[in-house]
């Protein structure tokens, strides 16, 4: 279970006597440091590291840390809004022990996601953790309602061994091909290994559509730890293709033409042990209540896009018929649509119906993806927001009338008409909170400054090796 408390100065209770069982546990399997996880506005994967003999004092009083990661860009430079970016003050990182796992891909570590608190106790405004605990203890607590999530995970293999940072393809096999599964298949066969040993519940292991892209599909989970499997699989893919001499990229676009990686989300609500999205009168057998969440989603799409597709590299990727999902509308089993219905096969629907985001890749923050696409399915939930018509079929077919009639909208084209879709979604912004917001905001634009007048080849290349 994830610990859904926030830290505390001393530790929550439990939670000293427990890092010292487990710190004995962990050097007793030759665990020499611990790897403490979290992912800043800007999406990228960050890390401190403990010696394992340290456990006890993080897990009391925690690690220190600026809060100027806030604000970091991709290229590690630094903007700035009215509360952060400052070099001054501390954080502290707290691990969640509960979700502390061995490393197979990186012997001799272990790996735990982490809370920030100031020194004061106070929980941090712009903890993206703590910001999707927030948004998961709000629903149970106000509406009773929980929620499962899972986030598929695609990236493109290539050879570690090239001079620059071109991307070279690892395997020549065709889409979904046999030939890359076996030209891949010691390194695959480790991975499958390492996300086993730690647990992690992988589901499919596919060659993707891409060049050398694959994709690993892993079990649901309480949203918070779906966040921090999705990190983990991430590190496990990196450290086992490593061990290959292999390079990953999970870029939303590792060329600036053709297919990219996507992060589709796999989000359900639930209430008393059952599924929303499954034995109802709606649509498909959703509950009225699933459909209108399903509603708040595609209302709040554009914007959410500054949070889901985060990066400028995210718009080369975004696009109509990649399957990437790029207009916002909705439809059973559609790969085109922003929001896939899936009911799940006769006899297990009740278990497997969910709805898939499919314009998320894997530069945003889980954490706030995650918490920002709940928060809008529960606005439209919390309205009873009437579900449109389903679209199905490629909506890039219908001319401009057409869409219009249908309700057929294109999702943001680039990143700048993305944050202006952000700063006008009050209800959005309300729910991360204004220093979250604001440092969604800072941070997009710095992104946009960052690559002004480059073409999208230089583009892609920018953020091709830093997710
Ligand atoms: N690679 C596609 C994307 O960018 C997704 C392909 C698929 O449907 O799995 O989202
Ligand atoms: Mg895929």
């Amino acid at each position: 279970m994830t610990t859904l408390d926030d830290p505390v100065p001393g530790g929550r209770p439990g939670d000293v006597e427990r890092a010292t069982a487990l710190g004995a546990e962990l050097s007793a399997r030759g665990v020499h440091g611990i790897v403490l996880a979290y992912v800043d506005t800007a999406g990228i994967a960050r890390v401190k590291t403990i010696p394992t003999a340290r456990l006890v004092s993080a897990a009391a009083w925690g690690v220190g840390m600026s809060p100027v990661f806030d604000t970091f860009l991709a290229n590690d430079s630094i903007v700035s809004t009215d509360v952060l970016g400052s070099p001054d003050g501390d954080l502290r990182l707290y691990p969640d022990l509960a979700h502390l796992v061995v490393l197979a891909g990186q012997p001799g570590w272990a790996w735990a996601p982490v809370d920030r608190i100031t020194q004061e106790g106070e929980r941090h405004p712009a903890c993206s953790r703590t910001f999707l605990r927030r948004v998961v203890t709000d629903a149970a607590r106000r509406l009773g309602i929980t929620f499962k999530s899972a986030i598929e995970v695609e990236w493109m293999i290539g050879r570690g061994s090239t001079a620059g940072d071109d991307f070279v393809p690892a395997t020549s096999g065709p889409a979904y091909g046999a030939i890359r599964q076996v030209e891949l298949s010691d390194y695959t066969a480790e991975l499958l290994a390492a996300l086993e040993a730690e647990g992690l519940d992988a589901e499919q292991l596919h060659p993707e559509y891409a060049p050398a892209q694959f994709e690993v599909s892993v079990g649901a989970l309480d949203p918070v730890a779906a966040a921090d499997r999705s990190l983990l699989v991430r590190q496990t893919i990196r450290a086992v293709a490593a061990r290959h001499a292999l390079r990953v990229s999970f870029a939303p676009a590792v060329t600036a033409e053709g297919i990219g990686n996507g992060g589709h989300v796999h989000l359900s609500a639930w209430r008393d042990g059952a599924n929303l999205h499954a034995g109802g009168e709606g649509r498909y057998g959703m509950t009225a209540q699933a459909e209108s969440f399903a509603a708040g989603l595609l209302a709040h799409l554009p914007a959410l896009t500054a949070v889901t597709a985060p990066s400028p590299a995210s718009y080369l990727r975004l696009k109509p018929s990649q399957w990437a999902g790029a207009f916002a509308v909705w439809g059973r089993e559609t790969r085109e649509s922003a929001v896939r219905v899936i009911t799940g096969s006769t006899g297990q629907c009740g278990r497997a119906a969910n709805l898939e985001v499919k314009p998320v890749d894997l530069a945003a923050n889980p954490y706030l993806a995650l918490g920002c696409l709940i928060a809008a399915g529960l606005d439209g939930l919390e309205s009873s927001l009437p579900l449109p018509e389903e679209v199905t079929g490629d909506p890039a077919r219908f001319t401009g009338d057409e869409a219009r009639v249908r309700g057929v909208r294109r999702l943001p084209t680039s990143l700048e008409e993305a944050v202006r879709m952000f700063r006008e979604d009050e209800g959005l912004r309300a729910a991360l909170g204004p220093v979250l917001a604001d440092a969604v905001i800072a941070v997009r634009l710095g992104e946009i400054a960052a690559v002004a007048g480059l073409d999208d080849e230089l583009v892609a290349a920018a953020y091709r090796w830093v997710y």
